[in-house]
């Protein structure tokens, strides 16, 4: 019999969230079942729930920050067991035999990882999100979660905290490396804690300076508004590397001219429209442009692992569900320090 969950589920774009079910798999020999504990509220949850991005099958319950703990396991599951802290990122499968699989980036795979939401799973239903109580998982999709690290301030990082871990691993975020980061919102404010850790010099860039003392005390050596055209005279040329992590339009050439000969600009933000850059914004320092998708499962343990050593965790806000479509609002309206985090047991 397969398990009913409670869920919120999106019913169609652009209307409100509403409780409801969704239907677990019979637990596989390698599958996991967990009990949700605390989901985060993603931006691209919003993206989705909203229809900002083509392709959505409604209804569709959202949510890939998931952490809980495990309340089954299928037979021939070995590395977990009944009441382990684990986690579930932004897919739960993937084609296995891709080169960027057999790499360990699954998010990369050639035939398209199998999102946690709005995707179809292995047993060709569609996949559902952690907006529920329980999800099933294979194993090999499911994360450790460090017992350093509570429940509630690791959720977030199975998107925010792997999607900003994995450019600063690729870029080489560390000492004497000059690293801006574009939004302090929920992305934002892991990359300044995780580049902090790393030893990097961070600036942040933000629309206003209301999270100055904040981004501070997360590790920023500087912070900067970008609403101030001044901001950009002052800073033109300074990084080595800057993460745009903007969930709307930005001039991207703007940005380009602060960095440095050579440095490169990663977008990982995700706004509805098409870019439009100039050439010569790269070509008069060499720079580079580049894009970066969450991370692969074996990167998404090890940033883990990283924030247990490090005692690092996310920012949160706890809501009960029900508080769903209010909380949604405030993160459109960058209204949120620093994310969201569905307490699990109130769906
Ligand atoms: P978020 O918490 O809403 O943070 C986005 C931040 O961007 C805001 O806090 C705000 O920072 C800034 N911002 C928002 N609107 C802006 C505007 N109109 N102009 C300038 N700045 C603006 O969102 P998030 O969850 O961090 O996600 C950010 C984006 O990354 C979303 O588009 C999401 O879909 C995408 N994403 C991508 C990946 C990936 O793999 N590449 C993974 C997860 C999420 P300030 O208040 O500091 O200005
Ligand atoms: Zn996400
Ligand atoms: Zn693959």
């Amino acid at each position: 019999m397969p398990t009913v969950a409670r869920a919120y589920v999106a019913p169609s774009p652009g209307t409100d969230l509403a409780p409801g079910t969704v239907e677990r798999r019979d637990l596989g020999d390698f599958d996991v079942m967990i009990a949700n504990r605390f989901v985060g509220i993603c931006h691209s949850d919003i993206h989705t729930a909203r229809g900002d991005w083509e392709s959505v099958n409604y209804p569709v319950v959202v949510g890939h920050e998931i952490a809980g703990v495990v309340e089954a396991v299928g037979d021939l599951v070995t590395r977990y067991a009944v009441g382990d802290r684990v986690g579930v990122g932004c897919f739960v499968d993937s084609c296995r035999e891709c080169s960027s699989c057999r790499a360990g980036e699954e998010q990369y795979c050639h035939k398209g990882a199998t999102s946690t939401y709005n995707s179809f799973g292995c047993d060709g239903l569609p996949t559902a999100g952690g907006y529920s109580t329980h999800i099933v998982v294979d194993h090999n999709y499911v994360l450790r979660i460090p017992d350093g690290v509570r429940l509630e301030a690791a959720a977030p990082l199975l998107c925010a905290g792997i999607t900003m871990y994995s450019p600063l691993r690729t870029w080489r975020a560390g000492p004497r490396k000059r690293v801006a980061i574009v939004g302090m919102g929920g992305l934002g404010h892991m990359g300044v804690k995780l580049a902090s850790a790393m030893g990097a010099e961070i600036t942040v860039l933000s629309q206003s300076l209301k999270k100055q003392e904040d981004a501070l005390r997360f590790g920023a050596t500087s912070y900067y508004a970008t609403s101030e055209p001044a901001t950009f005279e002052y800073l033109k040329g300074q990084f080595d590397l800057i993460i745009n992590t903007v969930s709307a339009d930005i001039e991207v050439d703007a940005y380009l001219s602060l960095l440095a000969l050579g440095g490169t600009m990663v977008l990982v933000g995700l706004p509805s429209k098409p870019l439009s850059q100039r050439a010569w914004s790269l070509i008069e320092m060499r720079r580079n442009l580049a894009g970066s998708k969450m991370g692969g499962i074996r990167q998404t343990q090890e940033m883990l692992d990283f924030c247990g050593a490090h005692g690092l965790g996310a920012e949160v806000e706890i809501i009960r569900a029900e508080q769903i479509n209010e909380a949604f609002q405030q993160v459109l309206a960058s209204d949120v320090r620093y994310r969201f985090v569905i307490d699990a047991e109130t769906f």
